[in-house]
């Protein structure tokens, strides 16, 4: 051990650092992001809003957001208002406040893997103990499922992700029920990539009302094709959001990232029709290699999983070969597939298609 690995804290020691690969391919589809690059005329809509502050940055942010959270929370609508509405630095920093105020050492969370791999991992960096409660054989979760997990562990926080990553299909209503009603802690329903579901009302935010433990967690990476700008919010009862104060760093949240929200909220309905176009290109895929023989689940994301292939990781090598990176999510015989571009999709179909003629 070197003295710098004898230095780390114990639970540290040996462990691995989030790290989906960032491989320069002309075909990008590894990371769930928006495919479409910010539309000029929303981009000149986020530098006004940005210049804006520029002259104000030798002062420190607005610490607690007012202004953007207000505009969260009216994008939102099911009633919120800014003082249900939590902002960070992407929802990846949402989560970790909620392990920093609800986890801690001593303290659990359940979580139903596979699903979003930094769950774990931000569990471990705030010293909270991650239990995997898995799923059913096909991936999937009944409420009775989520509901013996929870009796079994009694944890401290349930973290569901809806529509899961990388399973692609969103939860019923019934599982987050189920969830909050056996659970005495928080239930955090991660719904990343919310604004792709086939139902737009599958989405746990109109169960908030009278469910003081109910969380829900957003970003504005996946729809917005904000992933670079890091921002993530969530909503909840005021008096939760509150607790997040005492774990929040003072002016987490530039007063520039706070702008830049802003200003790609003001273009919600513009970016919307890229979201269309996204869930278009991602019913193209399923229903592809659904013609091709292979199973692949229902998709609510912006995202496919493909599934059996006899050799997933060199079917994910042919297709690298000819430029384009997907993901192989490490599940027996699955390649986790995110839409593109129409060019992009197509692309990828092609290679797909000859990957699977040399290793069928
Ligand atoms: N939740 C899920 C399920 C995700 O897949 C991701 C990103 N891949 C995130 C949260 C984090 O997104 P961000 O921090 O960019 O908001």
């Amino acid at each position: 051990m070197t003295e710098i690995e004898n230095l780390l804290r114990e639970d540290l020691r040996g462990q691995s650092p989030y790290g989906a690969p960032q491989l320069d391919v002309p075909v990008q589809l590894n990371t769930n992001e928006n495919a479409f690059a910010i539309p000029e005329e929303v981009a000149a809509v986020v530098a006004e809003f940005i210049g804006r502050e520029l002259r104000g940055l030798n002062r420190y942010p607005d610490r607690d957001a007012v202004a953007l959270r207000t505009e969260l929370a009216a994008y939102l609508g099911h009633g919120l208002t800014a003082d249900h509405v939590w902002a960070a630095n992407g929802s990846n920093e949402i989560l970790q406040q909620l392990l920093q105020a609800f986890g801690g050492p001593g303290r659990t969370v359940l979580g139903f893997m596979p699903s979003y791999s930094m769950h774990p991992l931000l569990a471990r960096g705030t010293g909270t103990a991650f239990v995997d409660a898995g799923r059913e054989a096909d991936y999937t979760l009944s409420p009775q499922y989520v509901r013996d997990a929870i009796a079994k562990h009694d944890p401290d926080l349930v973290f569901l992700v809806s529509p899961n990553n990388p399973t692609g299909t969103a939860l019923e209503a019934d599982v987050v029920d189920a969830a909050y009603e056996a659970a005495r802690g928080i239930v955090v329903i991660d719904e990343a990539y919310a604004e792709f579901a086939r139902d737009p009302r599958a989405t746990a935010l109109g169960r908030l009302e009278g469910r003081e433990r109910l969380v829900v967690t957003r970003t504005l990476s996946k729809a917005f094709a904000f992933a670079g700008a890091r921002v993530g919010y969530l909503a909840a009862d005021p008096e939760l959001v509150e607790k997040l104060l005492l774990v929040r760093l003072p002016y987490h949240l530039s007063s520039i990232t706070q702008a830049a929200a802003r200003g790609a909220l003001a273009c919600a309905a513009q970016l919307q029709a890229e979201v269309d176009e996204l869930k278009h290109q991602r019913d193209r895929i399923v229903k592809h290699l659904r013609f091709k023989g292979l199973p692949v689940a229902d998709s609510d994301a912006n995202f496919v999983l493909v599934g059996g292939l006899r050799d997933a990781a060199a079917v994910w090598k042919l297709i690298l070969d000819r430029g384009v990176l997907i993901r192989d999510v490490g599940l027996p015989g699955r390649l986790r597939i995110t839409a593109g571009t129409e060019d992009e999709t197509t692309a990828l179909l092609d290679a797909f298609d000859t990957a699977i003629e040399q290793r069928p």
